[in-house]
């Protein structure tokens, strides 16, 4: 093509987008002047899924890209963070807990977009409530939904569902949930609500699961499935290790059905508790089903483009460092090789016969003189010290390492796609990505058509 052509036909592409721009509201405003002239899109979504990755600061996205890179050939392959990232945000709490927040303040940002102290649910620094953008979806006549992989009573679900002046107040927030009319509750956490509890929620017309199984059954209406006791098991020690995504298709399919629209979170809650624990084995097990369930969204909204996703973590957890000790390297086949969370592989080197044997199966590597004299020095000491014996042993054969068991104040990532996508591109506080989702959905009430 002559160069020439190729200008006028560059000139013509801005005159276009200069006038969509200057013809259409404030809101899509935003949007870009490309995604304008597909014209395929609305401006303004009409669905919304939240998705937190608990914990998921920057180290976590870079570590899963080398974790999934496939050594065997040049090019680095790119994952479905580094496809949909469009800016980043913070996440300090309230002044009166400092610069490092907890999930339940960060959750109450985003689910509200105020600040409000390390514990709280959904109240401010008075203790007072505040709307989320679940209930005022439900004052719209949209309908909402939680998945998660915690305990859904657990502080990010509860801080788009409930309000409490306490996190740890389970049962309170349990009990609160009768309340919220959600249409799709999804997790773990039968502890927190016993026969009585559940009863309620029958009478109102969920329908009850705790059978993983079943969700499959499940073809429209209300439902409350709490698969665990507490949380769903580590993703890597799970014979069915697919179920936030499995979960998550299934709220799409169950909340599309009000044509109002809904409000969905996803949460990969477990990231966090992996971080907690410096286990980098578990952690990249999380990562890779929450990834999973970040796809099955991206492939719901090829196919229904009026829905948007944004995708953040709550606050990074464990000071992950891809590399350590002065040394630079990152060894993702050692990583890669184990076939099971440290818990498991402890637990299972307590029994009897040939521990080591199974140690040394479950590690996927041959463990060397040295550490095998710690792993059985640690294993003599019980679970606990085997368990942070493996996984000192994986972090220094892949030169992993952590500087908390707490969390960190760097700023997360943001990661969107859909109609209004690009109104979180750059930075931003986690508020303004409440404020902004709270601004997308609609002005005036629609009649429930369910
Ligand atoms: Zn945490």
């Amino acid at each position: 093509m002559a160069a020439t052509q190729k200008m006028k036909i560059f000139k013509l592409c801005m005159l276009a987008g200069v006038a969509l721009i200057s013809s259409v509201g404030a809101a899509a405003q935003a949007v870009t002047p490309v995604q304008t002239i597909l014209g395929d899109a609305p401006s303004i979504p009409k669905n919304i899924v939240i998705m937190i990755g608990d914990g998921m600061g920057p180290a976590y996205t870079s570590a899963y890209r080398y974790y999934k890179d496939n050594p065997d050939t040049q090019e680095i392959e790119q994952t479905v963070f580094d496809r949909l990232l469009v800016g980043t945000s913070s996440t300090y709490p309230a002044r009166v807990s400092g610069y490092v927040t907890d999930s339940a303040a960060s959750a109450t940002a985003l689910a509200t977009g105020t600040k409000t102290y390390n514990g709280a649910i959904s109240v401010d620094t008075n203790k007072q409530p505040i709307p989320t953008i679940m209930e005022k979806a439900k004052a719209l006549g949209l309908s909402t939904g939680v998945a998660v992989t915690s305990q859904i009573n657990h502080a990010t679900p509860a801080a788009f569902l409930s309000h409490n002046e306490s996190r740890s107040n389970y049962d309170e927030l349990a009990q609160s949930y009768l309340k919220t009319d959600a249409d799709v509750m999804l997790g773990g956490g039968q502890k927190y609500f016993p026969v009585g509890l559940i009863e309620k929620f029958e009478a109102k017309g969920y329908q009850y699961l705790s059978d993983f199984n079943l969700l499959d059954s499940v073809k429209q209406g209300k439902v409350i499935g709490l698969f665990a006791d507490v949380q769903l098991p580590w993703a890597i020690d799970d014979s069915d290790s697919n179920k936030l995504s499995k979960m998550t298709t299934k709220a799409l399919e169950l909340l599309s059905q009000n044509n109002n629209g809904f409000v969905l979170l996803v949460e990969g809650s477990l990231i966090d508790w992996a971080g907690h624990n410096n286990d980098i084995v578990a952690a990249m097990g999380e990562m890779e089903e929450f990834a999973n369930a970040i796809e099955v969204v991206e492939q719901y909204i090829r196919k229904n483009n009026d829905t948007l996703m944004v995708v953040t973590a709550d606050h990074n957890t464990g000071g992950l460092s891809i590399g350590a000790n002065g040394e630079y390297s990152w060894d993702t086949a050692i990583i890669r090789g184990v076939q099971a969370s440290p818990d498991f592989i402890a637990n299972d080197a307590l029994a009897d016969g040939d521990w080591l044997a199974r140690v040394t199966l479950n590690l996927g590597f041959e463990p060397n003189e040295d550490e095998i004299s710690q792993l059985s020095r640690a294993r003599m000491q019980g679970k606990e010290v085997m368990i942070t014996s493996i996984k000192q042993l994986i972090d220094s054969r892949s030169n992993t390492g952590w500087t908390t068991g707490g969390h960190t104040g760097v700023d997360v990532q943001v990661f969107a796609t859909g109609p209004a996508a690009s109104l979180f591109a750059g930075y931003q506080d986690n508020t303004d990505i409440a404020t902004k989702l709270i601004s997308l959905l609609p002005k005036v009430k629609s009649q429930p058509n369910k």
